[in-house]
């Protein structure tokens, strides 16, 4: 993806310790590991990687990544190799310190996997210096007798670290939601939804309010209603934007008109991540790029984001304080030389 900007630019996006809180995992496999072992039906990446590429629809978009998650996510063992090359090279190549990943509960349902062991498959494939987190993605219709009592006994498994609501929006979220959501928090668990990228901002209010999230998964949709953007920024809360992802997915018209920009105006605070690279085909450098090149961020903008991510991790406040610290030398050094 290209999102021109100057090597000024690129080189402090490089150089900025970076968080990816906004990543599913079974969409973010890397393409090499796929082609490997079906190379006749992958043999080269999707045409959804071009930057003008467009879904016509949700459907079409979760069919695509469903057919080429599940060729690879076949156990535990094959999500701790994917997350292994992943998470090395998010550290190698893009700076990436603190990650939050997600697992859909409906590939431990439908593939009969072990929710608990690819909990600690994915968690520990984090490579030294980076810290990762765990979470369960559950759809809106994924709590039922059949899946209820793993999903419960979730919340106490060692290597989660926390809940996510995944799924097409429009579904009813039935009232087992939000005791869930609640009981994972009271065992100190993260609690995340997806909200306000194909629903509209309705349903952010939704899931802050009745789900208690503090933490939003895209939010974007917010836009619309300048009166829950203000109750929203009173409550810290905190937008996980995925910008190609909503731009491919038709959520925002262009790349020049996503509201990102907008909605840190209004006091939300946002974070910037890849959503799912493997379809997308964006790499956070591009993400970045795309706010430098078409919305027109500056130094401390991108910083901002940056800052944002660490200043939401789930971490021991010292090693926070120890990355916010490396970012302000960062841009003081950039100061100085400029
Ligand atoms: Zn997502």
């Amino acid at each position: 993806m290209r999102f021109p900007v100057a090597e000024r630019t690129a080189a402090l996006i490089r150089a900025l310790p970076k968080t990816e809180t906004h990543l599913h995992i079974e969409g973010s496999l890397p393409f090499e590991l796929l082609h490997r072992i079906r190379p006749d039906l992958y043999p080269e990446p999707p045409e959804s990687w071009a930057q003008d590429f467009r879904f016509p629809d949700f459907r079409t978009f979760e069919k695509g990544l469903l057919a080429m998650a599940g060729h690879w996510f076949t156990s535990p063992d094959r999500y701790h190799e994917a997350a292994s090359v992943l998470f090395t090279r998010l550290r190698d190549e893009h700076n990436v310190r603190y990650i939050e990943t997600s697992f859909a509960s409906g590939m431990m349902e439908f593939g009969g996997m072990d929710g608990r062991a690819t909990a600690e498959a994915i968690r520990t494939a984090a490579p030294e210096g980076v810290e990762v987190r765990v979470l369960m993605g559950i759809h809106h219709v994924g709590y039922h007798e059949g899946t209820k009592d793993w999903i419960d006994a979730s919340l106490h498994w060692p290597h989660l670290d926390g809940i996510d609501l995944h799924g097409p929006e429009t579904a009813p979220v039935g009232p087992w939601a939000a005791d869930l959501w609640a009981r994972a928090r009271a065992q100190g668990l993260i609690t995340k939804a997806h909200a306000g990228e194909f629903d509209g901002p309705a349903f952010v209010g939704r899931v802050v309010d009745e789900l208690g999230v503090r933490r939003v998964q895209h939010g974007v949709r917010a836009i619309e209603d300048p009166e829950l953007l203000h109750r929203l920024a009173e409550l810290d809360v905190t937008f996980d934007v995925c910008p190609v992802s909503n731009v491919k997915l038709g959520v925002v018209s262009s790349y020049d008109a996503h509201p990102i920009g907008r909605l840190m105006d209004a006091g939300i605070r946002c974070t910037v991540s890849t959503d799912d690279p493997l379809v997308f085909g964006s790499t956070l450098q591009d993400e970045y790029e795309l706010l430098a090149s078409r919305l027109g961020f500056d130094d401390e903008r991108l910083a901002r984001i940056a800052r944002a991510g660490f200043e939401v991790a789930s971490v021991d406040p010292a090693w926070r304080e120890d990355r916010l610290a490396e970012i302000d030398d960062l841009l003081d050094a950039r100061a100085e030389a400029a």
